[in-house]
């Protein structure tokens, strides 16, 4: 992952980077030539995101988080995003339909995290107690997980 500043078309220099301990990470980067800077701030879901993509960040991984099962669908490459016989969380036995304008918009993430963005919105349906997920469900789950970026 690099940024570069527009203006000067240089690669930005990674500065600084913070782990508050909640999840969270914040990375600064500045513009060797202009000495812009730019932060990166992520929430939990995409500190775990980064993590799980194994993604360097001023010379280390990001720690290690439970994510890794995900990580290891993502490298058996499954083609079989809207398909939901993933083992389904210890109490929740409630299967999860998609609407088929959920799985149209479902199939515009970039498959290399559809399988993760999927679950994300399986596990909140559940916790909530829906049983079909339309891009409605979708959009709620979104402001209440802080995932508008994704
Ligand atoms: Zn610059």
């Amino acid at each position: 992952m690099k940024f570069l500043c527009l203006r000067c078309d240089e690669v930005m220099r990674f500065e600084e980077r913070q782990l508050p301990g909640d999840g969270t990470m914040g990375v600064v980067f500045s513009c060797p030539v202009c000495r812009r800077e730019v932060a990166m701030l992520t929430n939990p879901m995409e500190t775990q995101l980064v993590s799980s993509l194994g993604v360097q960040i001023g010379g280390r991984s990001v720690p290690t988080q439970p994510l890794e099962l995900t990580r290891g669908n993502l490298q058996e490459g499954r083609g079989d995003a809207f398909r939901d016989d993933d083992p389904v969380p210890a109490g929740a036995g409630l299967r999860v339909e998609w609407s088929g304008d959920a799985q149209q918009r479902l199939g515009q993430v970039p498959s290399f995290v559809r399988g993760m963005v999927k679950r994300i919105y399986a596990d909140y349906a559940r916790e909530h107690g829906i049983t079909t997920i339309t891009p409605a469900v979708m959009d709620r789950a979104r402001s209440d997980l802080g995932l508008e970026g994704m």
